[in-house]
């Protein structure tokens, strides 16, 4: 797994940020962003490796068959867990990071970096960080931007406050309202498209997802895909 080193990464956003300042986003990461900054694939590409990401969680309903589902098929995710969820949800907390998975940050109030001062996007994403290592001892590394809206501001933000922003290669839209949204066809499409190196964006709040995992999980493993180790390759 990835190590922090604090005062080498704070040398490379300094370096980073003076090169970059006036690119787009699209146009950042072609220019190579640390990967202790930004992650946007898994750095094995081609390996055997796929990270499940499970964001807008903890929630009671979906969130404990989600774990019953991954532990059936040796599956560790990271869980970008909603600050707010937390507080009303503790216990859930602590069953996802006792079963082995990796806590992530998804901000307090999911609210969009765009629509608040970066003092007031600073102090959201410490609340979620400070809600979660209450609850377990432990600090989350990794930030998940709501809606994934990153810009130059919000990655300094979330790595000056020793997070890593993650962000990923396939979705299923399974959150949208769209005719498409059987789980089925989600879940034999996102299988078609995944490949070695993929970090997968579901959703453990959405009453769909139990059944695009059952379907896509045994299909996955079938092609010998490690569902386990992804984290490792961050
Ligand atoms: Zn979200």
């Amino acid at each position: 797994m990835r190590k922090y080193h604090w005062i080498e990464s704070c040398t490379l956003i300094y370096n980073w940020l003076s090169e970059v300042h006036s690119l787009n986003i699209k146009n950042l990461i072609k220019t190579g962003i640390p990967d202790s900054i930004l992650i946007h694939k898994l750095k094995k590409q081609g390996s055997c490796s796929v990270l499940f990401t499970f964001d807008d969680g903890p929630s009671p309903e979906f969130t404990p068959v989600v774990l019953k589902i991954l532990k059936e098929h040796q599956v560790r995710a990271i869980f970008f867990i909603e600050g707010q969820l937390a507080t009303s949800y503790p216990g859930l907390v602590r069953r996802i990071s006792e079963a082995g998975h990796i806590l992530g940050n998804h901000s307090y109030s999911h609210s969009h970096e765009t629509r608040m001062s970066s003092q007031e996007f600073k102090a959201d994403i410490l609340k979620c960080q400070e809600t979660i290592v209450g609850i377990t001892g432990e600090e989350p590394s990794f930030f998940r931007p709501p809606g994934g809206a990153v810009s130059i501001a919000s990655l300094a933000v979330a790595a000056f406050n020793r997070l890593t922003t993650m962000l990923w290669t396939i979705e299923g839209y399974e959150w949208t309202q769209c005719r498409e949204c059987d789980p089925n066809l989600i879940g034999r499409q996102m299988v078609s498209r995944i490949k070695g190196g993929d970090i997968v964006l579901m959703h453990d709040n959405n009453p769909k997802v139990p059944s695009i995992l059952n379907l896509m999980l045994p299909k996955l493993k079938n092609r010998e895909y490690d569902l386990a180790h992804g984290i490792q390759h961050t």
